[in-house]
């Protein structure tokens, strides 16, 4: 990827803070509730899917009520490409915190000059999220944030969470060192927040209340392919107006989209109607979609 424009100000850097409670500036709060619950043993699992969402699973979608009890299931989201293919010279530096959290922020710098425009085309205003990088653990809006839980969104403070060192090691650990594989991690993350703005969040958590089971996991592989949608738009638009693809990159996407898909991760043992994610056709068809059309009526992931 070539990164040429400014870093966005909304990181908040909590690297060093020792974990719990540390910077925890005016947000919500979410009542302590342990995410927690993931054993070393499921570490690899999960550093193969890289991601959670609190957000949906916990309920109160924008500045809702406080989250619910913790969730008797954690899902994941999307992570890394495993392929291996970045490009050595320009690849996001696995070992160099700074240079992570530079690169981090410089994406979230294209997802908001992105989606800063795309919500004045629609006459609304683009809401920037706050992301906040960590190291260890940290309090969020949807309960305690650890490493291993990876990347998620929390609507209720509307906030993204990253811990650089999980990132850092999945890397070293899967070989994947894509930088537009991470891109697509952080603007898959951003999208789950357009989607909050837009009030698709709030709308399925109703939904979700009074669905069965198999209909709460289907809508909830809706919001997560509409999310794979809108981070494939946002590289659209950041490509057509600043040149920011390289060589390889739309594959390390398509791979990384691929790779979580729950087909993928499962192994194929688990029933189709378990799904909260997405098959990796799909995960792939919906980021594909959003990175060809560049428009965000395509991402209508609820009808097609
Ligand atoms: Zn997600």
């Amino acid at each position: 990827m070539r990164l040429d424009g400014p870093e966005s100000q909304n990181v908040e850097d909590r690297r060093g803070q020792g974990g719990f409670g540390g910077g925890f500036g005016g947000g919500r709060r979410g009542g302590g509730i342990a995410v927690g619950g993931i054993g070393g043993v499921v570490l690899l699992v999960v550093a193969l899917l890289l991601g959670v969402d609190p957000s949906v699973i916990l309920g109160g979608g924008g500045m809702g009520p406080e989250p619910q009890p913790a969730p008797q299931e954690r899902r994941i989201d999307p992570g890394p490409s495993a392929d291996g293919r970045g490009q050595p010279g320009r690849t996001q530096q696995a070992g160099s915190e700074d240079a992570g959290r530079r690169f981090i922020a410089q994406v979230l710098g294209e997802t908001e000059q992105v989606w800063n425009q795309q919500f004045a085309q629609l006459g609304r205003r683009y809401e920037e999220p706050v992301l906040v990088l960590f190291s260890g653990a940290t309090q969020s809006g949807c309960g305690a944030a650890q490493a291993q839980t990876g990347p998620f969104y929390c609507p209720n403070d509307r906030r993204v969470y990253i811990d650089l060192d999980f990132m850092a090691r999945l890397q070293r650990q899967l070989g994947a060192n894509g930088d537009f594989a991470a891109a697509y991690i952080v603007a898959h993350e951003v999208g789950h927040h357009v989607q909050n703005l837009l009030g698709v969040l709030p709308r399925v958590q109703q939904a979700q209340a009074r669905a069965s089971e198999a209909e709460r996991n289907q809508l909830q592989v809706r919001v997560e392919l509409q999310a794979d949608c809108l981070a494939g738009m946002w590289a659209n638009q950041a490509q057509r107006a600043r040149n920011i693809l390289e060589q390889g990159d739309i594959e390390e996407g398509l791979n990384a989209a691929a790779a979580v898909g729950d087909d993928r991760v499962t192994g194929g043992r688990i029933r189709p109607e378990s799904f909260t994610h997405g098959s990796a056709q799909q995960r792939t068809r919906w980021f594909r979609r959003g990175l060809e059309s560049g428009n965000i009526r395509d991402c209508d992931t609820f009808q097609g």
